[in-house]
């Protein structure tokens, strides 16, 4: 992969602006919180933006009846966390092990690729991605990157 730097928060918001109509439609509010809008993560920006295309997506298709979707990101013990919220439907316990699984979906026009190569992006980035759901209430994608030492 290439050795750029990509300021998250501006990918972040470049990819919020393309789903600007859409949120509106659903209904959806849109945020992003960080501590620091500049902070940077090695790596290749056309990837990374596939990632964040994915999570941002599946928190819109989960989300039928409007609400929040929040992008927190911070710094935590030398990495960078960055939370994807969703107020969505969220992720049954009985399909959590599968959803990074490729070709897993349960989405009729699906194609469960989102997640599988999102992750082999993140780990290609010595980072990590994990989340947490609550049925009903919604779920948060937490991914950890590495810091640009500035
Ligand atoms: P696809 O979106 O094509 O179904 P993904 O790999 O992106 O494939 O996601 C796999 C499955 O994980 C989805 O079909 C859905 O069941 C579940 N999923 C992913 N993200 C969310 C989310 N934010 N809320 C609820 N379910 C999700
Ligand atoms: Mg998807």
């Amino acid at each position: 992969r290439s050795k750029g730097s990509v300021i998250v928060c501006e990918l972040i918001r470049d990819i919020a602006e393309l789903y600007k109509n859409r949120m509106e439609m659903q209904n959806i509010k849109f945020s992003l919180m960080a501590e620091d809008e500049s902070v940077c993560i090695p790596g290749n920006r056309e990837q990374l933006e596939q990632v964040f295309i994915n999570l941002i997506q599946n928190a819109l298709e989960a989300m039928e009846n409007g609400g929040n979707i929040e992008v927190v990101v911070y710094r935590k013990n030398e990495k960078l966390v960055i939370e994807v919220r969703d107020e969505g439907k969220g992720i049954s316990p009985e399909i959590e092990k599968k959803i990074f699984t490729p070709f897993f979906t349960n989405k009729k026009n699906g194609t469960g690729l989102g997640l599988f190569l999102s992750k082999k992006i993140v780990e290609e980035h010595m980072g990590r991605i994990y989340f947490r759901s609550t049925e009903g209430k919604g779920t948060v994608f937490f991914l950890e990157f590495p810091l640009v030492k500035t």
